[in-house]
């Protein structure tokens, strides 16, 4: 397959430039995805259009902008297959979920002696929170061994789940060594045990199916600009059940039925949660970016990026003195390729990938415990999304290869 079979690369206007006079070929799609011109449109539309606060106002602007604010959770509520459309808070992204879920039903619920559980490959914004809440509350922090491929390991997890586990964290993807954690077997360990399981959807929500009722989670948070999305909009998704019992950690506006002098009553879900003005039009083009993906399908996307990672991963794994992360089985691993090449800085790897357009993240990928895991202080990280082609996998392994050249020799 090659640029003309994918028909999605051309809704995207600013993968067609050049950097440092080549065309730009944009692989860092795990730190933030491009926006399709009908997204891109879609918030001047709204700008021009409809924009006005929600659920302030009895004018025509708020009664669109509200009407439309609703639409994109209910929109969002099907795309995850949530039950109720209450059960979809907006937040400012997976960091700012997981922190309201530590910060509410973590400081709610965890005792001295309880136990938190994580595992090696977590990102930071699934790690501090916890530790922190674990160093407040004097609990333990625990965290479950990868396999030898980089998985979260099941057989540990059944070690390190134990009675007193009160919560759960676990990324679905890894972005870093692009495994399809376990989390439904985790979720069913985690209650069997009587605690919550939070899933960390940063980087499966944008590519793969994702049903919240099938994993039987309790809380999963994701971000909308690593899905076609803008940036300072995501998802904080929890079962009604436990959002109901849980206090609002934001006070304000918005999130209150009625203010006394000295005491206040909340607002119903999912207002609860969403003290102040929220990112209106942030919101309402993620409705729009989740109708793009829909028109797609999201099983198609999944399908396209494993296809892409089949022709992609033998062919890096046959570069001389290139460490490949992660599972070498091309059926075990997602479109994030994390990797090293011998005697080089991944920095520098990554310089050199950029002029010759090549767009790749290098560093910890704010993941150091894995990196301390892996006995690497950095990767380079291709990632992919469908927009990329055939074409882009091949000019990345050129890429590294006169990289590596370069460095070899002393010219590009
Ligand atoms: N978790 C994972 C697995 C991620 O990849 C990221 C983004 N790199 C985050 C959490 C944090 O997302 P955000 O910066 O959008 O809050």
């Amino acid at each position: 397959m090659d640029n003309k079979n994918n028909p999605w690369k051309k809704d995207f206007p600013i993968l067609d430039q050049k950097v440092n006079d080549e065309d730009l070929i944009y692989l860092d799609n795990a730190a933030t995805t491009q926006k399709p011109q009908t997204v891109i449109n879609d918030i001047t539309d709204f700008y021009t259009h409809d924009n006005a606060n929600v659920h302030r106002g009895v004018h025509t602007l708020a009664e669109r902008s509200t009407e439309q604010f609703e639409q994109a959770r209910e929109k969002i509520q099907h795309f995850i297959n949530a039950e109720h459309s209450d059960e979809i808070i907006y937040t400012k992204g997976t960091t700012d979920s997981l922190n309201i879920i530590a910060r509410s039903y973590g400081e709610e619920n965890i005792e001295e002696g309880d136990e938190i559980v994580i595992s090696y490959l977590e990102h930071h914004s699934n790690l501090v929170p916890w530790q922190q809440l674990a160093i407040k509350k004097h609990a333990t922090l625990k965290y479950i061994e990868l396999d030898n491929d980089g998985f979260v390991d099941l057989d540990d997890a059944k070690k390190k789940i134990t009675d007193k586990t009160k919560i759960v964290s676990i990324a679905h993807v890894s972005n870093v060594l692009g495994v399809i954690n376990p989390v439904k077997e985790i979720a069913k360990l985690a209650h069997q045990h009587g605690a919550v399981m939070v899933v960390d959807g940063a980087q499966s929500v944008p590519h793969m199916p994702v049903d919240v009722q099938n994993l039987d989670c309790d809380f999963l948070a994701f971000s909308g600009h690593k899905m076609l999305g803008p940036t300072g909009i995501g998802v904080l998704y929890g079962k009604e059940e436990l959002l109901n019992q849980m206090s609002p950690v934001d006070f304000g506006g918005e999130m209150i039925n009625f203010v006394h002098l000295y005491e206040t009553d909340w607002n119903d879900l999912p207002w609860k949660f969403e003290a102040g003005t929220p990112n209106v039009g942030g919101a309402i083009v993620l409705g729009n970016a989740v109708d793009y993906l829909n028109e797609i399908g999201m099983d198609k996307i999944f399908d396209y990026e494993k296809k892409l990672v089949d022709y992609v991963l033998p062919k890096l794994l046959d570069i001389d003195g290139l460490t490949v992360y992660g599972p070498h089985d091309p059926k075990k691993h997602t479109s994030v390729i994390s990797f090293n090449l011998d005697n080089l800085h991944p920095h520098d790897l990554a310089t050199g990938l950029d002029m010759e357009g090549v767009a790749v993240r290098a560093g910890h990928h704010c993941a150091q415990p894995l990196m301390k895991y892996l006995g690497v202080s950095a990767t380079a990280r291709a990632s992919f999304y469908f927009y990329n082609t055939f074409d882009d996998a091949d000019t990345l392994v050129k890429a590294i290869i006169a990289t590596k050249e370069f460095f070899k020799n002393g010219t590009i």
